[in-house]
């Protein structure tokens, strides 16, 4: 978490669009080399590895795949002897020919990221695509927290992710009311009793080994629950020891079970200040007041945005990760004339043809100077120009469809402009 904490969400963005795009690459054959460094690995043995690899590879019959994949070990080897040490979190490479433009055009590519949180094994693999599943488990888990609530009653166990609750399991105990049947004796009654609420803290335990370590892997975990329950569970041991060292909060609430992870979530606020799902909703509640406010400091939809970023009159914008748009920028190679256009994914390939099939405005010629680019990339590098601040939305909370409705995209400004 810690290491995590100076990364922006543009970067965070930046990197789930790379790996998502990696995630898609194929090779002519097998000859996409995948590697994962942890940290405590000594670069000059990789390497080695690496050498011995190369040498392997001289036995591969294809002379593409075979001349592919020396190419692609070789400029492996020559990044990797650029640094000193394994970095802090360890590094993953991946590097192989890929298609520039359609067959016998590979030219060999090499992307290599620094990961959010430590890599934990070594991997080296070559195959027809890269291995970029333990990336995008990174990703997934980074703020992935364990709620545990729980009652004689009944337990809850829940996925809190950095911008949504999921109620994952609910236990009920079937132990009856505090009030024993007439004849029993009251000791015969509690000692059941406490072999009763045994056996279920017993089954809560499991299943949450199951669920938190090996289903998922939570970095915190939070306990809840009405009355000393909750407490008596602690004490007892009944949780595995990678996950008692998981604990960060013990809040009581008035509900245990699927109420209870809910209410644990509004009581966490505190603890999980850092949490991203909280981040989000005050800045979107900000826009929200500022949007409403008769002279408010507040624009939404890309061209109020664009033009005060133009006035260098944006303090922050927030964005919605899946606004799925492209930046085309069309400049005529003759007269220089330029069109900027904000496209949809979906409509991108349709206009961007009828765009080059037109002659240019100014001069009627037609030859153009074409370039696309991610339009959260575009406002990040603009915004960056003017000092402003961007912050890209989870599109599945209630504040990222409430920030949809202004078409995704706003802006805090820095002054009101005079109108
Ligand atoms: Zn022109």
């Amino acid at each position: 978490m810690e290491s995590d904490k100076g990364k922006s969400s543009v970067e965070k963005y930046r990197l789930k669009q790379l790996v998502l795009e990696l995630s898609k690459k194929r090779g002519r054959g097998t000859e996409l080399i995948s590697l994962y460094i942890p940290p405590g690995k000594p670069i000059h043995e990789v390497i080695n590895a690496l050498r011995e690899e190369w040498g392997t590879a001289s036995n591969i019959k294809s002379d593409t795949t075979r001349t592919h994949v020396q190419d692609a070990l070789v400029k492996t080897m020559q990044r990797l002897k650029l640094y000193k040490k394994t970095p802090e979190n360890g590094l993953v490479i991946f590097c192989g020919a890929l298609p520039t433009n359609g067959l016998g055009s590979e030219t060999i590519f090499l992307y290599e990221i620094v990961p959010i949180k430590p890599v934990q094994t070594y991997l080296y693999r070559c195959d027809d695509h890269f291995h970029t599943e333990i990336l995008q488990e990174m990703l997934k888990e980074e703020t992935l927290i364990g709620i545990i609530s729980i009652d004689t009653s009944e337990a809850g166990l829940g996925l809190l992710y950095g911008d949504r609750v999921e109620v994952a399991e609910v236990l009920t105990s079937g132990i009856s009311g505090k009030h024993r049947a007439g004849g029993q004796s009251a000791r015969r009654f509690e000692r059941l009793r406490e072999m009763e609420v045994n056996d279920f803290f017993h089954r809560v335990g499991r299943h949450a080994t199951k669920l938190f370590l090996e289903e998922n892997r939570v970095s915190k975990l939070i306990v809840s629950g009405p009355g000393p329950t909750k407490d008596d569970f602690l004490k007892g041991e009944y949780l595995h020891y990678q996950l008692r060292d998981k604990i960060v909060a013990v809040i009581d609430t008035s509900y245990a079970g699927e109420e209870g992870i809910r209410e644990t979530v509004m009581k966490a606020e505190k603890v999980l200040e850092d949490l991203r799902l909280v981040e989000e909703i005050k800045l979107v509640q900000n826009f929200l007041r500022e949007v409403t406010k008769e002279d408010g400091l507040a624009v939404y939809g890309i061209n109020a945005v664009e033009s005060s970023l133009n006035q260098g009159n944006v303090d922050t914008i927030i964005v919605v990760e899946d606004i799925n748009i492209i930046t085309l920028r069309v400049k005529c190679k003759y007269c220089g004339r330029e069109i900027i256009e904000y496209i949809t994914r979906d409509e991108y390939i349709k206009r961007k043809q009828e765009i080059l099939a037109s002659a240019c405005e100014g001069c009627q010629r037609l030859d153009y100077e074409v370039e696309e680019e991610d339009y959260i990339e575009y406002i990040a590098r603009k915004a960056d120009l003017v000092g402003a601040r961007v912050e890209v939305i989870s599109s599945k909370t209630e504040s990222g469809i409430m920030l949809k409705n202004f078409g995704g995209i706003g802006a805090i400004l820095r002054y009101r402009p005079r109108t």
